[in-house]
């Protein structure tokens, strides 16, 4: 059974491993160039953050897959995930270390080194670049996607893994429009704060100010991903000169501890995204016929927890088995959806509350959050962020 794979971003690139290892016959088409190129469609770039987070249950995939050193290898084993709060106060940490809570260990990287890992891992006539997907049809026997440049590809399955703002989606589903979360993110990569590195930061750092959010996340040996989410009525208004938009985020930032106005400051103004953050409303159902979504496109949450790549990860894991047990694409995508479905929703339903809580508006809100946070069962924690 021939599948057509549209989208290789993090989760359409591990569906074709993962499929490819039970034989499958399988073609990933992408609208993005090589790595070193800028997108092909044209749409804003980077419209998801450079830096992501791989926790003990991915991580526990990728050593199925035979990947988990290569993985390690490309990014930062984290050793413990701190939230703050604005002033500094530590209100919740927990020890990342492989035995202490956890049978593998949490990784910090880059989206574009995760990819690439991914994508040498297959040949190169299964990923084809710069090929994007504008529709598709099907019969009884196959499904047909029409590419850009007028060439049309079939198969007996298409996988819609083209992100949040999914086109597959919208032919499948028109009505399953991304929402607004009323949250705005800026993000950027800067060099790690210390020149010496016995002293490189190894721990995910999450600070929580009054409706706005500082995520660190270390994701190369000397460079750290840095994340400023803050409630769209007190975010910076998009600016057309960048300095004066990196100047209003620095000041509203001024407050918080540590490195973070520093990172701020070493990041090149023009580098610096800004991203209204949607999530999607849980759908009913991620296929019909022939063609099912995996990853953002069937499931996107709002960043809030970050697992959405790890999530995708899950997905692709789930689509396999599927494989192994049916053999109609329908039943194999119910089986999927089966797998999959719940926990997503949960991913979904507890990232939006989270980016609720987390940009909390009035002041004794803010301190109700705090406190709680404090007096959280860990185990409990641990679950939701790291299972
Ligand atoms: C605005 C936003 C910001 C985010 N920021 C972060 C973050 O900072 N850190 C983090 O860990 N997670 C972040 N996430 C979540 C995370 O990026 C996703 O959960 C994860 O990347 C999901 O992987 P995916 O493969 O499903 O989708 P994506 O990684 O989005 O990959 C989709 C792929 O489909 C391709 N594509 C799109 N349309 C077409 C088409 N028509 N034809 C062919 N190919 C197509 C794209 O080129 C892309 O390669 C963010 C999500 C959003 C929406």
């Amino acid at each position: 059974m021939r599948v057509l794979i549209i989208g290789g971003g993090v989760g359409g690139l591990a569906a074709a491993l993962a499929l490819r290892r039970r034989q499958l016959p399988v073609a990933v088409y992408d609208a993005a160039g090589p790595a070193s190129e800028p997108p092909a469609r044209a749409e804003p770039p980077a419209r998801v953050g450079p830096g992501l987070w791989l926790p003990p249950g991915a991580m526990q995939l990728f050593e199925r897959w035979g990947l988990a050193g290569a993985v390690q290898g490309a990014g930062t084993v984290l050793e413990r995930a701190v939230v703050q709060t604005a002033g500094g106060e530590e209100l919740w940490s927990v020890n990342l270390a492989t035995g202490a809570s956890f049978e593998a260990p949490s990784v910090a990287l880059s989206r574009g080194a995760l990819t690439s890992l991914l994508a040498e891992r297959l040949p190169a006539h299964v990923l084809n670049r710069e090929a994007t997907c504008e529709g598709f049809s099907e019969t009884e026997e196959q499904v047909t996607a029409r590419l850009a440049e007028g060439t049309e590809v079939g198969g007996e399955v298409l996988v819609g893994a083209d992100g949040a703002d999914s086109g597959v989606r919208r032919r499948l589903f028109p009505s399953a429009a991304p929402r607004e979360t009323g949250r705005v993110s800026h993000w950027g990569v800067a060099p790690a704060p210390t020149d010496d590195p016995s002293e490189r930061d190894r721990v995910l750092r999450d600070l929580w100010g009054k409706g706005a959010r500082f995520v660190l996340l270390p994701v190369e040996r000397d460079r750290v991903f840095w994340c400023a989410v803050q409630r769209a009525s007190r975010a910076p208004r998009p600016r057309p000169n960048p300095d004066d938009a990196k100047a209003s985020l620095a000041d509203d930032y001024a407050g918080f501890p540590g490195p973070t106005g520093a990172l701020i400051d070493a990041t090149p103004a023009e580098a610096i995204t800004r991203v209204e953050l949607q999530d999607l409303a849980p759908l009913d159902q991620w296929h019909r016929g022939r063609v099912g979504l995996l990853g953002d496109a069937a499931h996107a949450a709002s960043p809030a927890l970050g697992l959405g790549p790890a999530q995708a990860v899950a997905d692709a894991y789930a689509l396999a088995l599927a494989f192994d047990e049916h053999d109609a694409p329908e039943a194999v995508f119910a089986e999927y959806e089966n797998r999959r479905m719940n926990e997503a929703r949960r991913v979904q339903r507890r990232s939006r509350q989270l980016g609720d809580w987390g940009h909390a508006k009035s002041a004794w809100a803010h301190r109700l959050r705090d406190t709680a946070l404090r007096l959280a069962p860990a185990a409990a924690l641990r679950r939701t962020l790291f299972s």
